[in-house]
């Protein structure tokens, strides 16, 4: 596989071009909005040189990085050369479902579509398609020019040779791919969101403020950032939805999501993109300071 197309120019998509383009790979990069096509361009420059400052590559790499990505709004077009599609559109169930079906029809016959789907079936999205035995979740971390995992999700039909394939092709792009089985949530979100969901019901229910909770996960388990930040960071309507998967799914009121949360996605409080969850980022995410409806 050579010729990638990456579908939906946004935080992930933009991420996986980056690094399938500088490792050397042609890739199509789609999206129906034409600014944001822009903008990933934008975002990719400014990984580059960031790369280039911390002397990981040079300005010729930058060139040959830039030079490999290639830009549609037209999704036939954007396909025409596909052996392999990586879907990175929004998290919604009806625009995935339609997409997947529109690219079995435009794509060649032997091309693996790919979705970094963080929760919805992979088993449903192949059903869409009449190759169900070539679609796989291919689960990029954010950002993904730095995160080394890729989490690989079989469905029910996924093939092994198909597996095989995407196993090897990540491990070209220095990614670490690990294999696991399509159920709600799959491992990654399937763990952390859980926990994620355990810091706001304690705070919830008054065990210890947002500092002291995010300080004894930081320093105690040695994570990069507490359960709260990251929550913030995430989106607090990411982690609903993707509890209200978990909850639904697999029928266990353990994922029930926090009354709190509810709350909060539903005032409009989704974190570092609003402005303002658990913490304030009214003078950007570095100046982060507990929110305060949280402050004693
Ligand atoms: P985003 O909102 O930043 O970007 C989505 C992009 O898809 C937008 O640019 C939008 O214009 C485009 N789009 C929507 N419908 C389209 C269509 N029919 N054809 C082409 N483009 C279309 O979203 P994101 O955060 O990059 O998430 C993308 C996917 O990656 C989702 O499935 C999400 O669950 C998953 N994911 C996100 C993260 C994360 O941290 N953001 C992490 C892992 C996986």
């Amino acid at each position: 596989m050579r010729n990638i197309t990456v579908i939906g120019a946004g935080t992930m998509g933009n991420g996986i071009a980056h690094v399938f383009a500088q490792n050397g790979y042609p890739v199509s990069l789609v999206d129906i909005n034409p600014a944001g096509l822009e903008k990933a361009l934008a975002t990719i420059e400014k990984n580059l040189d960031r790369q280039i400052s911390k002397g990981l590559i040079d300005e010729d790499k930058k060139k040959e990085t830039l030079g490999n990505i290639q830009t549609f709004t037209n999704l036939k077009e954007g396909v025409s050369k596909a052996e392999l599609v990586i879907e990175a559109a929004t998290e919604n169930v009806d625009i995935k479902l339609k997409l997947f079906t529109q690219l079995d029809e435009l794509c060649h016959e032997d091309a693996i579509l790919a979705t970094n789907t963080s929760s919805i079936s992979i088993t449903r999205i192949g059903a869409a398609t009449q190759r169900p035995d070539k679609v796989i979740g291919m689960h990029f971390m954010n950002p993904v020019p730095v995160m080394k995992l890729v989490e690989i999700i079989r469905g029910y039909a996924t093939s092994d040779v198909v597996t095989a394939n995407i196993v090897a092709l990540s491990k070209d792009i220095q990614k670490v791919p690990t294999e696991c089985n399509d159920y709600p949530g799959f491992v990654a979100n399937r763990i952390l969101m859980p926990m994620i969901n355990e810091a706001i019901i304690s705070l919830f229910e008054g065990v210890a403020g947002v500092e002291e909770i995010d300080t004894i996960m930081k320093l105690g388990m040695a994570h990069p950032m507490g359960p709260l930040q990251l929550a913030d960071f995430i989106g607090l309507d990411v982690c609903l939805s993707i509890l209200n998967v978990l909850h639904e799914g697999l029928g266990n009121p353990k994922y029930a999501p926090c009354p709190l949360l509810v709350n909060m996605v539903r005032a409009g409080k989704l974190g570092v993109k609003s402005g303002e969850g658990f913490y304030d980022y009214s003078e950007g995410p570095k100046a982060a300071k507990v929110s305060a409806r949280f402050k004693k």
